[in-house]
């Protein structure tokens, strides 16, 4: 697709970031162009599974590319945050990192039983940050109707947990 080869034109890859031995993807140069993060949104929403209601983005550039996305489609936004960030009444998921685990938080009460929920991030990389808001929002009461990622790092198998789950990708690596 032309839409991919311009994204990927504008990921600039980081070598040892951000610790040795890793290869960060930034998506910085790519916010930055105005027609391609527009591209970028439009094409987002306009593969989402049907009917959204609720566009969910994880802490922090899920909520970069998932507020506009929301916009598009007329649907609210949520945005799931690292634990201590929300003000309000939460409801938390841990999940394993590398070392150690961390702690997702939402408010369930912006969650109406039953909604239609699209999950947009950045980057699918291990797949614990989606796995684990795909978790925290079906607690919750969202229905999980899909998974939309700028780019997966396949060779980390983030998909495998995520069985069963329709996912947009639009570059892979
Ligand atoms: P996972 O939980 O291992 O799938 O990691 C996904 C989370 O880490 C996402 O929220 C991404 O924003 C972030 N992430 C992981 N690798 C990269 C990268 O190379 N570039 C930008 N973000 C990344």
């Amino acid at each position: 697709r032309p839409l991919a080869d311009l994204a990927a034109s504008l990921v600039q890859d980081v070598p040892d970031f951000p610790e040795p031995g890793v290869v960060f993807k930034d998506i910085t140069p790519l916010l930055a162009d105005g027609a391609a993060l527009k591209a970028v949104v439009e094409d987002m929403a306009s593969r989402a599974p049907g009917p959204i209601d609720l566009v969910v983005g994880m802490e922090a550039r899920g909520f970069i590319l998932g507020a506009p996305v929301a916009v598009a489609l007329g649907a609210g936004f949520i945005p799931v945050r690292k634990a201590g960030k929300l003000p309000r009444e939460t409801l938390a998921g841990a999940y394993e990192l590398e070392y150690g685990s961390a702690v997702l938080e939402v408010h369930p009460d912006t969650i109406r039983d039953g909604s239609r929920v699209l999950v947009v991030d950045d980057v699918l990389a291990t797949g614990g940050t989606a796995a684990a808001t795909v978790a925290l929002l079906e607690k919750a009461g969202g229905v999980v109707v899909g998974l939309s990622f700028l780019m997966e790092l396949t060779f980390l198998g983030g998909r495998d947990r995520l069985p069963g789950r329709p996912l947009d990708v639009l570059l892979s690596y």
